[in-house]
């Protein structure tokens, strides 16, 4: 879709634009049903890399310290406990630049990605940047789905990143694209962006080849100690706007309504799974942030007769490890 074309539909009367979304989410949803994602940080903190809104970042004060790559052990009890409370999709991220083949800890994300993969959960994976070989690594260990989000519109995108390029996180994504695995892409808003960055952004992903599968929104959750500590929060009707134009774009996408959901109220959260949002993580903390609990969660979801997506059934086995073919 080009710009204007987003931007028409955004700008188009709220209950319009919410209405026309609830009907695309209806062609191709199961009615109520949202899936729950739990997400681990297996390394926390010590990132080498300045994103502006990133607490794992060495160069800013935040108070997060630098751990080492969680062993296998480690995170198979944490995807079982998540698997037994209704996660169908594990995500595992590691706060670095990206990973190299050969690496030891690269040889060890695979063993762990190989183990999780047999609990018949999507596996994604969070790494940073990555080329080919890698991704194909990954793959053949069970990996489902990769996240590398673009962040923000190209052009606001050096006021947030300087270690590395918007084109860096594109050759990621295109090398994760000819690997197979599915593209986790989304971005983040109320960085200082204005309405149209946050169409940009969505413009580049919805001329992503494939599509990408899953889009997570995100709000800004301001860390003390990055540069991004005093933003204000978003706007909660801005964020329902983009969650619907998000839905209307991309039908067949998971649009996931991730960080940030500490500060919309219930209402806020009901308005932006009408919108067509479909996805949320589960469990209270996120890489380092403050996450709903999960009572909170499974109470909100009964109140509104939202339902856990199923899990997979269809699992077919790639090179030793399980896939559900996503
Ligand atoms: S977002 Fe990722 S790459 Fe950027 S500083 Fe944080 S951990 Fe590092």
């Amino acid at each position: 879709m080009t710009l204007s074309e987003l931007q028409r539909i955004y700008d188009s009367p709220f209950f319009d634009l919410i209405a026309r979304a609830r009907g695309v989410f209806l062609e191709h949803w199961t009615g109520n049903e949202i899936q729950l994602c739990t997400l681990l940080s297996i390394k926390t903190g010590g990132c080498s890399e300045d994103c502006g809104y990133c607490a794992q970042s060495a160069r800013y004060d935040t108070g997060v310290k630098a751990e080492r790559l969680m062993p296998a052990a480690e995170v198979m009890a944490v995807a079982e406990r998540a698997r037994e409370n209704g996660a169908t999709r594990f995500c595992m991220g590691a706060a670095w630049k990206g990973v190299r083949e050969g690496d030891a800890r690269f040889e060890q994300v695979l063993e762990t990605v190989r183990q999780v993969s047999r609990l018949g959960m999507e596996v994604c994976v969070t790494l940073g940047q990555l080329s080919l070989n890698e991704a194909r690594a990954l793959k053949g260990a069970g990996v489902t789905a990769y996240n590398h989000n673009i962040d923000t519109s190209p052009e606001f995108y050096p006021e947030i990143v300087t270690t590395h390029t918007f084109q860096d996180r594109l050759d990621t994504i295109a090398a994760v694209q000819e690997s197979g695995m599915a593209v986790c892409c989304g971005g983040i808003i109320g960085m200082g962006e204005t309405e149209r960055d946050r169409l940009r952004m969505l413009e580049v992903l919805t001329n992503f080849d494939p599509a990408p599968e899953s889009v997570p929104i995100n709000c800004l959750i301001a860390m003390p100690g990055t540069p991004l500590e005093e933003q204000a929060p978003v706007d909660i009707f801005q964020l329902v706007r983009l969650i619907a134009t998000t839905r209307i774009a991309l039908p067949h996408a998971k649009v996931r309504l991730s960080a940030g959901r500490t500060r919309l109220t219930r209402e806020g959260q009901a308005l932006c799974f009408f919108a067509g949002a479909n996805s949320i993580f589960y469990g209270d903390k996120l890489l380092t942030a403050k996450n709903p609990g999960a009572d909170q969660d499974r109470q909100l979801m009964e109140e509104l007769d939202l339902l856990p997506q199923a899990p997979f059934t269809d699992f077919h086995p790639v090179e030793g490890a399980l896939s559900n073919g996503v």
